[in-house]
């Protein structure tokens, strides 16, 4: 017996427990999320395939759903292209020259506000040039800006030579340790203003180049990105307007196209508001789900063995009751689903196999809310539940007498299917359930 035990488990271990199914409706929830956050088409295919290959290939660990399994991967595959944490700025060189590109309205002004108050508060003094000969207040706006923070400008609202600014402005604070350029973001033609751009970063000669992308402009930020990375090396992005309910996915395309770093957000038009990209949170807001670590320490989360311990062992002599497969139903939703809760029990595992992958986890719901219709003596004694019963159940969880029927009917296979097993002397074998 102990032989043909081990040969089970292996072959249980080995056995892929993934549900295809599963993981093809996760992945069309991901995708839903993320078309829906702006991001792009293709981006979104790309990214699927890879996580559905993943899913398919790699077991989820014990105690992490098939769900909560394909979520960790997308999220490991978003960060792998987003990066994993805040990267903010490395002041390493004298000067720092940062370039600040990006059409009109993407909010580059303000950000050089928003971004000297930044560098201010971690102790250097940046400078600023403005080269925008195009908005007519461009000046004035960045004059205002600076002057309420006493960074010093450099600019003259005569001179309509951008490349000439650029260049007075690199003599003006050759000593300084940050210089930050503005630039316009609009030309009588596009090509004009890349055109200008490209000069622009000759003169320059820029340390970072930094583009601003609206977040609410979705699908066309690749687009952008790639019509700037024609004039310079892109090194980092500052994505704007994140503050109302943009979820700046079209940002992505952005980084796809240029392989820089997202760095900053924008969450609003005060000069504070302005944070480290954290892709942790952006990408929870992204798939629309509230927080993406909590779910991901709960995969992690170990199943309550007190009440699997009792639960298991009811099942194995057959006292198994309405209130045990509720105990069953809530150990599955902390370990996955049923057949990886019984694969951990030597010789269960394919034996319900057929049942449980019946089950799904919009059922597990619908049965539980069946339950909770039900008085504690029924949930006990399931025998009792005759036709007017089922008729009361029915009506007070608002569902089908037959779905109520239906619910029997599992309980009773899988009561049948649980006996067969005890009787067979089955047990929990040195305290399987004690990971
Ligand atoms: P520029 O043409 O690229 O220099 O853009 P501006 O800095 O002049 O900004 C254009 C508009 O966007 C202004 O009205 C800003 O107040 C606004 N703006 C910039 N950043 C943000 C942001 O993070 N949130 C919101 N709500 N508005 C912003
Ligand atoms: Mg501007």
């Amino acid at each position: 017996l102990g032989e043909n035990l081990t040969n089970t488990m292996k072959k249980l271990v080995g056995m892929s427990v993934i549900d295809k199914k599963t993981i093809k409706e996760v992945v069309k929830d991901i995708q839903r999320a993320l078309i829906q956050s702006d991001v792009n088409i293709a981006l979104v295919l790309d990214l699927s395939k890879k996580i559905e290959e993943r899913a398919l290939e790699e077991e989820p660990p014990k105690g992490i759903t098939p769900r909560e399994h394909v979520i960790t991967i997308i999220y490991e595959e978003m960060v792998n292209l987003l990066g994993s944490e805040a990267a903010g700025l490395d002041i390493n060189e004298r000067p720092y020259k940062i370039l600040f590109l990006g059409l009109q309205g993407s909010g580059k002004t303000t950000t050089i506000g928003k971004l000297c108050r930044y560098l201010q508060k971690k102790g250097f003094n940046p400078a600023v040039v403005c080269t925008d000969t195009w908005r007519p207040a461009a000046y004035e706006q960045l004059r205002q800006l600076t002057e309420e923070m006493d960074v010093p400008l450099y600019g003259d609202p005569n001179n309509k030579d951008a490349l000439d600014l650029a260049e007075k402005g690199l003599k003006e604070f050759k000593n300084r340790k940050v210089i930050i350029f503005d630039t316009a973001g609009r030309h009588k033609e596009e090509s004009d203003l890349i055109a200008e751009m490209d000069q622009l970063d000759d003169i320059i000669n820029p340390t970072e180049a930094i583009l601003v992308i609206d977040g609410t402009i979705g699908q066309q930020a690749g687009e952008q990105a790639r019509a700037f990375s024609q004039a310079t090396d892109i090194g980092s992005i500052i994505i704007t307007k994140l503050d109302g309910s943009a979820k700046g996915g079209g940002a992505m395309s952005a980084v796809a196209e240029t392989g820089a770093p997202i760095k900053f957000i924008g969450t609003g038009e005060r000069i504070d508001d302005f944070e480290l990209f954290d892709p942790e949170r952006f990408i929870s807001r992204l798939l629309g789900m509230g927080d993406i670590k909590s779910l991901i320490e709960k995969a992690e989360e170990n199943i309550d063995e007190d009440i699997a311990e009792k639960t298991m062992n009811n099942m194995l002599k057959g006292k198994f009751t309405l209130v045990d497969m509720k105990n069953q139903f809530e150990m599955m939703n902390k370990m996955g689903p049923m057949q990886q809760v019984l694969n951990m029990i030597p010789g269960m595992g394919n034996k319900i196999s057929k049942e449980a992958s019946k089950m799904t986890e919009d059922k597990i719901e619908l049965y539980k809310i069946m339950m909770s219709s039900m008085t504690q003596e029924e949930m006990e004694n399931p025998k009792i539940i005759k036709q007017s019963r089922v008729q009361r159940i029915a009506r007070g969880a608002g569902v089908e007498e037959s779905e109520v029927k239906d619910l029997l009917k599992y309980y009773n296979n899988t009561k049948k299917t649980m006996k067969g097993i005890g009787k067979r002397g089955g047990r929990l074998g040195g305290g399987a359930m004690n990971r």
